[in-house]
């Protein structure tokens, strides 16, 4: 993309009336704008960085068998009477020109119960696990913590279905894996713990992926023996780690990045959902849940992984994988201009990612300023200098590594690197 034609601009003062860094920084760098407090337009930068973590995710929960699908929004306020959800505080009323009731979704176990109910007889169509992407609403009393707390917001919610106890264990095992190589791969799983936290009524606990960060909502006590963690909830009950019984635990303030629970048949019992069992007889289909918010975890990559001068995505997440740089000499003339063209070019046929800041009327601090902000893993600068020297200057923004590379050797370069 030519950052000539990008619509949106980097902003030089920190936004007044945000708190939070990772909205600060995001909202700076021109990857989202905030409508109100917990609602926010994703803007195009912001949007590749949020396609690459939906992909991450998709790619890893389609390794568990996982089935996509896309839900309404808009849910019969009559489904939430049912499970006893229609007395929640955070939930959106609306209602159609007949006066149906309606509320907007916070989850969707009210929607996707009644559906697999048609689709799930015998015990030969479980298990079955079933995802989607989708915005959520819900009425957050405090909306402080910039894009990680939205009161509209994409997640990605999943929900299993299984005919036993066992059956959803070993499913509750593999996501939790799932979750792992997600958080890996958003560069996060260093500060990630499996968090103990209260189950409710079918399992002792649930868990949440809690992720270490000074700016975080939550309290975890951290067990550095089993590096697992427990919850504020759990801390109130027991003071050791449900693991090894360790009681030096350390305190520390973390941020949700996802949690998964075993609903058993919590969802199911209200609205009749049964399979026939091998002998015949009827029985409550038992569930469990997984839940990740994308913005939630846009926002903490940002809160982990930036400096003073902007943003630093790890390379997968990032919105383009090279910024390409061109220095422009005083005199205009055009050779540099050129190859940085023929450059751009050829990265993009070799489907690398490309932004091309192509603008004549920055300058080279502005140019490298933005590139600092927009945070990049790689920056190739091209300059009459580098052509003299029939190189091009690469930049790695994670590691702040300065490396030449023949221009000819560029894409094996980077193809080598991504
Ligand atoms: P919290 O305790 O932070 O309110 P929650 O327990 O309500 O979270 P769930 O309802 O289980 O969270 O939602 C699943 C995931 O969705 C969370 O782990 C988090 O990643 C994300 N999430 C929840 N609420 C928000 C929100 N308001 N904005 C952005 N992401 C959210
Ligand atoms: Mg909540």
């Amino acid at each position: 993309m030519l950052q000539s034609q990008l619509f949106t601009k980097t902003i030089k003062n920190t936004p007044q009336d945000e708190t939070s860094l990772n909205a600060q920084m995001l909202i700076k760098a021109g990857f989202i704008d905030k409508l109100f407090a917990g609602a926010y337009t994703i803007l195009p930068l912001g949007l590749r960085v949020l396609k690459n973590i939906e992909e991450i995710i998709r790619e890893e929960i389609d390794n568990t068998d996982g089935q996509e699908i896309y839900m309404p929004a808009l849910h019969p306020f009559e489904n939430y009477k049912k499970t006893q959800r229609d007395k929640m505080d955070i939930l959106f009323h609306t209602q159609l020109q007949n006066k149906s009731r309606l509320v907007l979704g916070t989850s969707h176990e009210e929607v996707l119960v009644p559906l697999m109910k048609k689709f799930i007889l015998s015990y030969k169509d479980l298990p079955k696990a079933i995802y989607q992407f989708q915005t959520k609403f819900r009425n957050e009393l405090r909306a402080k913590s910039g894009i990680m707390r939205g009161r509209e917001f994409l997640m990605k919610d999943m929900y299993s279905f299984h005919a036993t106890e066992d059956c959803l264990n070993k499913y509750y095992k593999l996501i939790q894996k799932a979750y792992f190589n997600i958080f890996s791969r958003c560069g996060i799983l260093d500060k990630t713990y499996f968090t103990f936290a209260s189950g409710g009524t079918f399992s002792k606990y649930s868990h949440e992926f809690q992720t270490v960060c000074v700016a975080g909502e939550d309290t975890i006590y951290v067990c550095d023996k089993c590096n697992l963690a427990i919850n504020e909830e759990i801390i109130k009950e027991q003071s050791a780690c449900p693991n090894c019984n360790n009681k030096e635990l350390k305190q520390e303030k973390s941020i949700e990045s996802g949690n998964i629970f075993k609903l058993g048949n919590r969802f199911t019992k209200a609205f009749n959902a049964k399979y026939t069992n091998n002998n015949g007889e009827q029985k409550d289909i038992l569930m469990g849940c997984y839940g990740i918010g994308l913005g939630r975890l846009m926002g903490t990559i940002v809160e982990l992984h930036h400096d003073e001068n902007g943003i630093i995505w790890p390379n997968e997440i990032a919105p383009f994988k090279v910024h390409l740089i061109l220095i422009e000499n005083k005199k205009g003339t055009t050779s540099s201009k050129e190859k940085a063209q023929e450059i751009y070019e050829l990265l993009q046929e070799n489907n690398i990612n490309t932004l091309y800041d192509d603008r004549h009327d920055a300058t080279i601090g502005e140019k490298f300023a933005d590139a600092d902000l927009i945070g990049c893993s790689y920056r190739v600068i091209i300059s009459d200098k580098t052509i003299k020297n029939k190189s091009l200057e690469i930049k790695n923004r994670i590691t702040g590594e300065v490396e030449f590379v023949k221009t000819e050797e560029i894409i094996e370069h980077m193809t080598h690197n991504i």
